[in-house]
């Protein structure tokens, strides 16, 4: 993996180089399950794979995982969604090419 695997947007994002993982089956929040709360949409986190619920959920484990570990960069992994977020960027850093 690497930078190629993403289309740049606009903002340049110096973190693109730490994207180790694109896609995953996992397709619930596991501490959601553990909780028995419901999420809105799911996010992928690209250094290690771990999937987080959004902002939009009740416990936004996605963001509760940057603040942890500080791996900056999500993705989407709602059905057709390929953008990137870069936390430490605070905006969309790239789409990915799948
Ligand atoms: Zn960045
Ligand atoms: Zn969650
Ligand atoms: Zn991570």
């Amino acid at each position: 993996m690497g930078s190629s695997a993403v289309t740049p947007g606009a903002s340049p994002c110096s973190h693109l180089d730490q994207i180790a993982v694109t896609g995953t089956r996992t397709n619930v929040c596991e501490e959601c399950v553990q909780l028995g709360d419901p999420w809105v949409h799911l996010r992928l986190c690209l250094v290690c794979g771990h999937v987080g619920c959004c902002d939009a959920s009740k416990n936004r484990h996605a963001t509760r995982h940057y603040r942890q570990t500080a791996h900056p960069l999500i993705r989407s992994i709602e059905p057709g969604e390929r953008w990137v977020w870069c936390y430490a960027d605070e905006t969309i850093v790239g789409v990915l090419a799948k």
